[in-house]
């Protein structure tokens, strides 16, 4: 509601009006025109006075409960009689707690009036975002009071940011609610360590669908249908698939899942030759416990990151030998020793991909011969890398792959849609039963007025 203002009909008594002043919001009859005043009270009295009615009315009135008034209360200020108040008021402490009753609630009430008979036929208000009550008269004269849970809707809203300090602060600043940047780290948190590769002026893109209450109210948490974090200018987007089964798991690009494992074997063609344990150390030949595993291989074998990540160090490291350590997120890394040589690009800070080339076999450092000595670190501690658990996620191939593909399209499309306020084109028939890419929402619109808008630059 804008202010108050009132719509008084042509009829009814002088006196309704004036006592009706103060509360009343909004007021609209079926039978006389809608005619929006500005007159004071004493005009509207002279105006109503001329009038007299002569049958039944039926007056819509929206009222707002007054700070440290009861409901009898604020229906005895709408001019509604003492009996109806008092029975209505009753009536509602059945069903809703009137001590939760908020200072500048709105009720509608459903008046008829015959003369200066003032009859309350209905009443209704919404005490919390999914909650409606309703109070109607019954034919003997009682009230009945119902409280029913509205439906909630969905809907999809597109933001886009820049991190300035944290992520979250980002998102707040374009109003996206905080359970959805915290779904944004999760999904990235198997590569992405928030702390620290994040920088002042890296950006965030999200689309999520969020439930909302029949007045636009957020409700619960929201679902990230597409994410695109842009660290060091580069362009990290992920994608929501639902599968035929229900499963749902975030993919980037190419339809690799975000929870991926770490490579068991980061070498080509190796086999292991020393487990993770205590062994008699080979060179020493006393009792040590090996923390890593090793991999043989020859000479110039090719070395893959394990994982996505960032290189921590990527140098000669004493014993090791020429060794590379990668971070993948906040808990886990990874190291790789005695290497010929590293790949080119590996420097600390630069981002590696799973699979990614990142250094040769050697013998460097104190090695009895060409091998990877590969350590998984949980928490700083080198774990065995054999039996550490790391979340299983798929890959998307052929058919899938392809739908995957198409989706990405137009969930892009989407996005920018949104962001640009305009109207994304709804998509055609959907086979549920096929693995997909979240669609936009057939059943409902984009709500222009809900499209945040933010950084296009
Ligand atoms: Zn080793």
């Amino acid at each position: 509601m804008t202010g108050h203002y009132y719509m008084p009909s042509l009829t009814g008594s002088a006196d309704d009006f004036v006592r009706a002043a103060t509360p009343v919001v909004a007021e609209l009859t079926s039978s006389a025109p809608v005619q929006a005043v500005t007159e004071t009270a004493s005009e509207v009295q002279s105006l109503a006075a001329a009038v007299v009615a002569a049958k039944p009315e039926n007056v819509t009135r929206v009222v707002e409960l007054g700070q440290g008034r009861t409901f009898s209360r604020m229906l005895l200020d709408a001019a509604i009689p003492q009996e109806d108040s008092l029975a209505a008021a009753e009536a509602l402490g059945k069903v809703y707690d009137h001590r939760k009753l908020k200072a500048g609630e709105e009720v509608t009430l459903s008046i008829t009036r015959l003369g200066e008979q003032i009859t309350l036929n209905a009443l209704s208000f919404a005490p919390e975002p999914t909650k409606e009550v309703s109070i109607t008269r019954q034919p003997n004269g009682e009230y009945l009071a119902e409280m029913k849970n509205t439906p909630i809707e969905r809907q999809r809203v597109a933001a886009s940011g820049v991190i300035k300090g944290s992520l979250y602060g980002a998102g707040e600043r374009e109003g996206v609610p905080r359970a959805i940047m915290a779904a944004l780290i999760r999904a990235y948190s198997h590569e992405v360590d928030f702390q620290r590769d994040v920088q002042a002026g890296d950006r965030f893109e999200v689309l999520y669908d969020q439930p909302t209450a029949k007045d636009g109210t957020p409700i619960g948490q929201g679902v990230i249908i597409y994410a695109a974090l842009v660290v060091n200018g580069k362009a990290r987007p992920l994608y929501r698939v639902t599968f035929g089964d229900g499963a749902v798991d975030y993919f980037d690009e190419r339809g690799r899942s975000v929870k991926r494992a770490l490579l068991r074997t980061p070498v080509e063609g190796a086999r292991m030759t020393s487990k993770f344990g205590m062994r008699i150390h080979p060179l020493f030949g006393y009792s040590k416990m090996h923390k890593g595993a090793d991999f043989g291989a020859p000479m110039g074998t090719p070395i893959y990151a394990a994982g996505s990540g960032v290189v921590e160090m990527a140098q000669f490291n004493g014993a090791y030998g020429r060794y590379v350590r990668l971070r993948h997120n906040n808990r886990t890394q990874t190291a790789y020793a005695h290497m010929s040589r590293f790949a080119k690009g590996m420097y600390p800070g630069a981002r590696v991909n799973q699979g990614d080339v990142i250094g040769f076999v050697g013998n460097s450092g104190r090695s009895t011969g060409p091998h990877l000595h590969y350590e998984v670190m949980v928490d700083r501690r080198q774990v065995n890398p054999m039996s550490v658990s790391m979340p299983v996620g798929r890959v998307l191939e052929g058919k899938t792959l392809a739908q995957f593909k198409q989706g990405q399209n137009k969930i892009k499309q989407e996005f920018h849609g949104l962001l640009d306020k305009k109207t994304a084109t709804p998509d055609g028939a959907q086979d549920d039963t096929q693995d997909k890419v979240e669609a936009p929402l057939p059943e409902r619109q984009p709500d222009n007025k809900a499209v945040k808008v933010a950084n296009k630059s």
